[in-house]
């Protein structure tokens, strides 16, 4: 589907490509996935996530399923370019927590030939499009969206449903503050 390692194939191609979905739908794991490849591949790799995200570890980046792969934490997407500029392959994860600015780094690192991977949640609790995740996809060469189980029937799940009733936008949690679920459920809860 996409040309993975592509730079085996084509020389130093930069290009952008946006993991998506909601939360437990395998964005990690997918970066992960990629990023392992290109690791094989002997491409140079660099994984940025926001300073934000400390939830299981300071300098890694990890699914739910335990999958780990070594990142560098910032505290804003100025200060990606500096630390990626020798990387073949740069990864971003929980991208929607970054500033608007990651749109326009994205950008420059691709026209300087690198291949960049871009994971996070493409809406927030509402539903509504997540920080610079819909700008991003907007620009990108290839969008992955990815999708969950829905925990209360088992269909495709969709959106990231917050069980609390606190309405800050950014509200860092596991399976007891935010659960997968299918457009269908997502109502039936929302009317409960
Ligand atoms: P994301 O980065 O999108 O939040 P991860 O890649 O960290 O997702 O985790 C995906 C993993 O979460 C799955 O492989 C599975 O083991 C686990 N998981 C737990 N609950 C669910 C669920 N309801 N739907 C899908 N995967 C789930
Ligand atoms: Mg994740
Ligand atoms: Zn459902």
């Amino acid at each position: 589907m996409y040309p993975e390692n592509n730079l085996n194939f084509q020389g130093k191609r930069g290009r952008i490509e946006v993991v998506c979905g909601s939360m437990y739908s395998g964005k990690t794991e997918e970066l992960i996935r990629r990023i392992k490849r290109a690791k094989i591949a002997k491409q140079k790799v660099e994984i940025f996530k926001p300073e934000i995200d400390i939830r299981y570890a300071e300098n890694e980046v990890v699914s739910h399923n335990e999958n780990r792969i070594l990142s560098t934490p910032v505290p804003s997407s100025a200060n990606i370019p500096l630390l990626a500029c020798d990387a073949d392959v740069v990864g971003i994860d929980e991208a929607q927590f970054f500033d608007l600015g990651l749109t326009e780094v994205c950008s420059q690192l691709a026209d300087k030939g690198i291949r960049v991977i871009v994971a996070g949640l493409d809406m927030d609790y509402l539903g509504l499009p997540f920080g610079p995740m819909p700008n991003i996809m907007a620009i990108a060469e290839e969008i992955t969206k990815v999708h969950a189980v829905c925990v209360d029937c088992g269909y495709t799940a969709n959106f990231s449903h917050r069980l609390s009733s606190d309405d800050k936008l950014v509200l860092l949690g596991e399976k007891d503050l935010y659960i997968p679920l299918c457009r269908e459920c997502r109502i039936l809860r929302k009317n409960k």
